[in-house]
């Protein structure tokens, strides 16, 4: 059966490449709600495409007014899920070809969506065709659900868990294989306190639009004069990090410049807001900033904050100040954390109240943590899939961001960029290697007979 399945998706690739291709060329990013397209005329033209071909491989398909739609293979009651999507995210700058003109060089495809998840997406929808066109007979039905939202609000998932029963397990190929079974808590928060009168003072700072963010760079006024500018470059040279200073007629302006990155993945990053408290510290600023500088400045782990929680399923604690803004005399500052799942966040609450006293905790959000066992069948079954037909090391990893897997109670990751990829999601110059994607379809479809087949 699976010589069958597997030769079936060899030849499948130039249907593949081209299905691939149509869909690229859809622009299927979120605009204004039309009837019957809650996400824009593009998204429900994408749906609508991507539903004809599911009927056309053999599915039932269902249209959950546009949010989402299901295709399912097989009629027995439990469904194993398979969750997908097929709204992109913008263009963005740096293209070297038109993002929403599929452009193939070999067996490269280019464009916006290719990885993420159109491609992924396509791989499952073709793994499921050939197990059905190899006459496999299921012991539990095949369900891939389609978003539309899964790049903004999920507002699709909460319709579709509205609106139908959501299988209770499932994978989702919009990450990267081997397989990400655990997801961190989430505790983020914003806090406020007034500015010192003593000590340095600082007159402009707005730095960061989200919590989520590692900003790349930071800018201050401050008091003072040729000294401070001389203070700025002393530091910049015993610490070897970038800073600027010049002075103009509101004070000297104060330029960090850092690395950025994405909250959850503070390795290799620098934090231009932790730059800048550092240095204001030395400088001689004191109150709120300095406290922060204290209790933050250069740490990504939240050593000093007295969290520095660690596990091995799920790695260390990530902390990240993403927004730093002076107003109307007081200093406003987020933290976003991504919490190890054995951590117990009401006593890392009650932690950060205590370091935090000196400020006014604006808003704090606690989100659990998601988490399959490495020795459930869903994980079994899928990571032998895996190592059987790539060769490769299956040992279930973790995340601090989160993935569309956790809409499903027992839900994980799977694919389809592969460890040596690189990752270009949401960036220019996305593309697909159509053989790994018919690899990545072959590693469904052998997973999904695992879970499905009698
Ligand atoms: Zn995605």
């Amino acid at each position: 059966m699976k010589s069958k399945v597997f030769a079936l998706l060899d030849a499948w690739k130039e249907d593949y490449a081209q299905t691939l291709m149509r869909y690229v060329e859809v622009p299927s990013l979120k605009a204004a709600p039309l009837p019957n397209a809650p996400f824009g005329a593009e998204v429900r033209r994408m749906l609508d495409m991507a539903m004809e071909d599911c009927r056309r491989f053999g599915f039932v398909t269902r249209d959950f007014d546009g949010y989402a739609a299901d295709a399912t293979l097989g009629d027995a009651p439990e469904a194993i899920a398979v969750l997908a999507h097929l709204d992109v995210v913008p263009a963005g700058d740096g293209w070297d070809t038109p993002p929403f003109e599929a452009v193939r060089k070999d067996d490269l495809v280019y464009g916006r969506g290719t990885g993420d998840d159109k491609g992924p997406a396509i791989a499952a929808m073709y793994a499921m065709r050939a197990i059905r066109e190899a006459g496999v007979p299921l012991k539990r039905s095949i369900r891939l659900i389609l978003g539309c939202d899964e790049e903004s609000g999920w507002d699709d998932m909460a319709y579709y868990c509205a609106h139908t029963e959501m299988p209770e397990t499932g994978f989702s190929p919009d990450a990267s294989f081997p397989l990400i079974n655990t997801e961190k808590a989430m505790l983020s928060l914003g806090m406020s306190a007034p500015l010192s009168p003593e000590g340095l003072q600082v007159l402009e700072m707005y730095t960061g639009e989200r919590m989520n963010v590692i900003p790349g760079e930071c800018v201050c006024v401050v008091s003072g004069g040729a000294e401070t500018v001389d203070g700025v470059r002393a530091f910049s040279q015993e610490t070897g990090m970038d800073y600027k200073a010049e002075l103009t007629d509101k004070g000297v302006r104060i330029t960090a410049t850092g690395i950025p990155g994405h909250s959850a993945y503070p390795a290799g990053r620098r934090n231009a807001i932790g730059m800048m408290l550092v240095l204001l510290r030395r400088l001689g600023v004191q109150g709120p900033l300095a406290a922060l500088a204290d209790l933050y400045g250069m740490e990504s782990n939240g050593a000093s904050l007295g969290i520095a929680y660690s596990d091995e399923v799920s790695g260390a604690l990530t902390c990240n100040m993403g927004i730093l803004h002076l107003e109307n005399g007081r200093v406003y500052a987020t933290l976003d954390n991504r919490v190890p799942i054995t951590a117990d966040l009401d006593q890392m609450e009650k932690t950060l109240r205590e370091k935090l006293s000196g400020f006014t905790i604006e808003h704090l959000k606690k989100t659990a943590p998601h988490h399959v066992p490495a020795d459930s069948e869903l994980v079994t079954c899928l990571l032998g899939a895996y190592h059987d037909n790539t060769g490769l090391p299956a040992v279930p990893e973790y995340t601090g961001g989160g993935t569309y897997a956790k809409v499903l109670k027992q839900g994980v990751a799977f694919g389809a960029y592969f460890p040596d990829d690189p990752d270009l999601a949401h960036q220019a110059n996305e593309y697909v290697n159509l053989n790994k994607m018919i690899l990545a379809a072959k590693i469904y479809a052998d997973a999904l007979m695992r879970l499905c087949a009698e």
